[in-house]
């Protein structure tokens, strides 16, 4: 069970965690939570973080991210207690969950279970600090934001479990995020391909990574909420949306309980930022110069737009990088100046990415085509474009994510029917 930051916000609702975990173990369940840190927590420590040192060392970043984390680990096992269960929790450094050194966005390599499946053996609910590990190197590691999902597939790949359920503040996945489209309908299921590519285009509801890692090692998935009544539908009898493959989903099609659409989800991103480098030698290589530097420092690069060459043997090289990695990346593009052999760099924080998504896809053309003119009816402006088999991606000014997002949910059909209450 791993309950996200907003269900983890002060101790009444720590209590109310507490009240779904112990029923959950009622029920003959051996049971290990991996709890987030309180909303709002994270980006508190973060912003310490950048005032201390704009460039700071993300080893010590880590050891301050991390700690929003053992606070939760320690309450909720506390308010366990006080309900008369056995409770531990169980810091990601004492598992531990060995990570890769990558610091800040870390990859768990694996977790000594051994001694955790003992102790939920013997009864005792364990209680995992989501989002931290331990690097080679015995140093804590972070697995970048929203990362607790992945301690928590981890963890429950580890003990073998029957099933992860992701407790959130909203009940399931949705077409889009319900927050900005109040007729996003709920989903039964997802298939782990496409929720994959939804959490990786900005879906929060899952961190790219736990989906990945469900997928390759077989866990099963169940995102629902933790905002729910004492008479609420137990998690066994699956309330919330499953993630499952591609035979599952099919067979829910065949049995009429799912719909097959071209597109399954709409997604958003406004934590990218746009470079542009202006006047790059128009010649081989001169991309690569670009590039190296930013992967040699771990930043992802997304979208590029190598633009036509200009007569001088010039081009403009616009991409994009995540917001938090915009500074580094500049910097170390300063550095290479000379090599690159660039003008200027101009940035943009003040774009978002906005996705379509959906396996139907594969098989069915004119999904781009109809994205592009809903965008144009409205006036949005396209500034850059991206494909993959299943998904179409682009580029527009941050002010217009909402209707953007609004208006592709309405032209692909995905509107939920006004129903009277
Ligand atoms: P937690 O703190 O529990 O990890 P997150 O904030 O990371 O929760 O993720 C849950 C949020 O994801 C929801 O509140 C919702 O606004 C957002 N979200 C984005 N896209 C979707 C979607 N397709 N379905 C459901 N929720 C979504
Ligand atoms: N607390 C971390 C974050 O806000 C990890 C998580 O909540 O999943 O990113
Ligand atoms: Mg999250």
């Amino acid at each position: 069970m791993k309950f996200g930051g907003t269900s983890m916000a002060g101790t009444e609702r720590i209590r109310r965690v507490a009240n779904i975990v112990r029923k959950q173990q009622a029920r003959g369940h051996e049971v290990a939570v991996v709890v987030s840190a309180m909303a709002g927590e994270t980006d508190r420590l973060v912003n310490f973080c950048r005032e201390a040192n704009a460039l700071y060392d993300p080893a010590e970043y880590d050891v301050v991210v991390a700690s929003g984390e053992q606070v939760t680990s320690g309450l909720l096992a506390l308010t366990l207690q006080s309900l008369g269960c056995k409770a531990r929790s169980w810091l990601g450094w004492q598992l531990p969950i060995h990570t890769i050194e990558a610091h800040a966005k870390a990859r768990i390599e694996s977790i000594d279970a051994d001694e955790l499946i003992a102790s939920m053996q013997r009864g005792e609910i364990a209680v995992i600090p989501g989002f931290q590990g331990l690097s080679e190197d015995n140093r804590v590691t972070t697995l970048g934001r929203g990362g607790s999902d992945t301690s928590a597939v981890a963890v429950a790949a580890a003990v073998h479990a029957d099933r992860c359920d992701i407790y959130t503040d909203v009940d399931g996945v949705y077409t889009t995020d319900p927050r900005i489209v109040a007729k996003a309908k709920k989903q039964k299921a997802v298939t782990y391909e496409e929720m994959l590519e939804l959490a990786s285009v900005g879906a929060k509801v899952l961190q790219t990574r736990s989906v990945g890692l469900a997928m390759k090692e077989g866990v099963r998935v169940q995102v629902l909420s933790s905002f729910v009544g004492e008479d609420a539908i137990p998690a066994d009898d699956l309330p919330g949306t499953m993630i499952v493959s591609e035979e599952e989903m099919n067979e829910l099609v065949e049995k009429g309980e799912m719909e097959r659409q071209h597109v399954t989800g709409i997604a958003h991103d406004k934590n990218e930022a746009k470079v542009i480098l202006t006047r790059v030698p128009d010649k081989p290589g001169a991309v690569a110069h670009i590039f190296e530097p930013l992967a040699k420092a771990a930043i992802n690069v997304d979208m590029i737009i190598q633009n036509v060459g200009r007569d001088k043997g010039e081009t403009d090289v616009t991409f994009t990088v995540p917001q938090a990695d915009l500074a580094r990346a500049q910097a170390l593009l300063e550095d290479k100046r000379d090599e690159i052999g660039f003008n200027r760099i101009i940035t943009d924080s003040k774009i978002a990415k906005i996705s379509v998504v959906g396996v139907g896809m594969k098989s069915h053309a004119g999904v781009a085509a109809t994205m592009f003119k809903a965008l144009a009816d409205r006036g949005i402006n396209i500034q850059a474009i991206s494909t993959s088999e299943i998904k179409v991606s682009v580029m527009v000014d941050e002010d217009e994510t909402e209707l953007a997002v609004r208006v592709l949910h309405t032209a692909y059909g995905l509107d939920a029917k006004d129903e009277a209450a």
